[in-house]
């Protein structure tokens, strides 16, 4: 921990004196034959891999006129260069999101496009080398997909479909990361990310109602593989065991209690995480999401709600109804997927669940907006409801909240640091510096307010902050979830 020096927090947010190479040593373990044969990629690097790569980024580009008009519309205004986190965090220039996007236009230039194939120097076309194939390993998994640059470019040029479609080519050649790939095999092979197998879930759920008993001697239930309930609740498998992550599972339970309605959790679909989308591979991504449509029709369901996961919501939110649709079977009623913050916020709309709000007076907490709920979905009806909706549960239940600042906010946030398939420990640098700018932020409203609570409704973020908050000189233990406020403050009945 002490060999990595987090950038020092600054009140203004100054672009940094540029490093070049800084961040070039960074990569992350690439993934084994079996790990690459599970997803159906090839093992090693194919032979003339270098022609495999240029064909198949021809086809993407063919599939995908939005990634063909993001390689070619890109004019160099350079209003996104210091909108990325890991810039700001690295001082790499690689790291300005539209080098990174050269990374991969150089080469489409160079073999889609006349100037490219004619004039390749006064173009910035460069041919497919394992130099280049090496800076792609390197500074795509330096993008956390987070989509903040796309925000500030008049073009509305979005880097993390670049960076998906490098991932996926880099994949299909046979240089996929061990991280990623590893977990989506761990869903294909058990059906959760941790690997945990159905006896190991049962147990945990047992435990917790064993432990809700105990702590407010109310039986909320944790009902697993029950047929007929009327919600199934899909969750990162993260929720079941980490911290603080199984405090937003209980909250979830604790509402589904209070409010008397039946749902169930299921072991074929134990996790709502989708890390395909992270590489870009549209099959993996289908293979991993039709277990939740499986798992519902099996249960005869009426309705799917998802837990506390942000990338997981923005699959559910933009592809499930593509991938794994029509939702027929279920009730046309309720919203198809619904998010838990929609459930319980509806609930607190109606008058149908209360809260002591002096259980949370430990906590003065702030709130921040993930990347792919802010910037890639919506909740509710309304325009924004994503910002809203979860800020309206947090202040129904606590009495002291404050914003961090508002260039670091709803769709303006900055990344934890470690979204996008980059939370491995290879590459701790990355995530410690990347954090800087949410860092800062954060440290604003400490200072200002005494913030000693930071909630989240991502399990990738409540993880990285865990992580990295002591490299600034914060508590680990200061992250939570939404729901994990829902759970200290909520009355379930007479007494409690
Ligand atoms: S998508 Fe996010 S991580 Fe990637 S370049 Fe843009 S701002 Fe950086
Ligand atoms: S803001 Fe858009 S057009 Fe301008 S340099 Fe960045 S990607 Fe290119």
């Amino acid at each position: 921990m002490s060999e990595i020096k987090a950038p020092v927090l600054r009140k203004s947010r100054a672009v940094p004196v540029l490093e070049p190479g800084a961040m070039a040593h960074s990569k992350p373990f690439p993934a084994g034959p079996e790990i690459q044969a599970r997803l159906g990629f090839p093992d090693r690097l194919v032979p003339d891999w270098e022609k495999v790569a240029v064909n198949l980024l021809g086809d993407l580009v063919k599939q995908s006129r939005a990634l063909q008009v993001f390689l070619d519309s890109c004019v160099k205004c350079g209003a996104c260069t210091d909108k990325c986190h890991y810039f700001l965090g690295t001082a790499d220039p690689k790291n300005m999101p539209v080098a990174r996007q050269d990374l991969l236009r150089s080469v489409y230039r160079r073999y889609y496009t006349f100037a490219g194939k004619f004039f390749p120097g006064l173009v910035g076309a460069r041919d497919m080398t394992k130099e280049v194939l090496d800076d792609w390993y390197s500074y795509f998994h330096q993008c956390s997909q987070c989509r903040r640059c796309s925000v500030f470019c008049p073009f509305g040029i979005d880097t993390a479909e670049i960076s998906m479609a490098a991932r996926y080519i880099m994949s299909s050649v046979g240089m996929g990361q061990k991280y990623t790939n590893e977990i989506i095999s761990k869903v294909h092979n058990i059906g959760n990310n941790l690997g945990l197998p159905e006896p190991a879930l049962a147990d945990t759920l047992i435990s917790l109602e064993e432990d809700v008993k105990e702590e407010t001697g109310v039986e909320v239930r944790f009902p697993l593989d029950v047929k007929g309930a009327e919600v199934l609740v899909v969750t990162p498998s993260a929720d079941f065991f980490a911290e603080p992550h199984i405090d937003g599972l209980i909250g979830y339970a604790k509402v589904f209690h209070a409010a008397g309605v039946s749902w169930t959790l299921s072991s074929h679909a134990s996790e709502a995480s989708n890390f395909s989308m992270f590489i870009g591979s549209h099959s993996n991504l289908q293979r991993v999401a039709v277990r939740i449509r499986e798992a519902a029709q099996e249960l005869g369901v009426r309705r799917i709600i998802v837990g506390e996961c942000g990338h997981a919501w923005r699959v559910a939110y933009n592809y499930w109804n593509t991938l794994i649709g029509p939702f027929d079977f279920l009730d046309r009623n309720y919203p198809v997927p619904q998010h838990i913050c929609e459930f319980t916020h509806d609930l607190i709309d109606h008058g149908a669940i209360r809260f002591d709000k002096s259980a949370n007076d430990d906590k003065v907490v702030t709130f921040h907006d993930s990347c792919n709920v802010s910037r890639a979905s919506r909740m509710g009806n309304h325009p924004g409801g994503q910002f809203t909706i979860p800020r309206a549960i947090i202040r129904a239940c606590c009495n002291h909240f404050y914003d961090m600042a508002p260039e670091t906010i709803h769709e303006k946030t900055f990344c934890c640091g470690g979204g996008g398939g980059l939370l491995t420990d290879d590459l701790l640098e990355l995530r410690v510096k990347g954090a800087a700018p949410r860092m800062n932020a954060l440290k604003q409203v400490v200072e200002e307010h005494g913030v000693n609570h930071v909630a989240a409704i991502c399990a990738i973020c409540k993880s990285q902050f865990s992580r990295v908050l002591p490299y600034y000189q914060f508590s680990m233990n200061m992250v939570g979830s939404v729901h994990g406020l829902v759970s200290k403050a909520i009355l379930l009945g007479p007494g409690n």
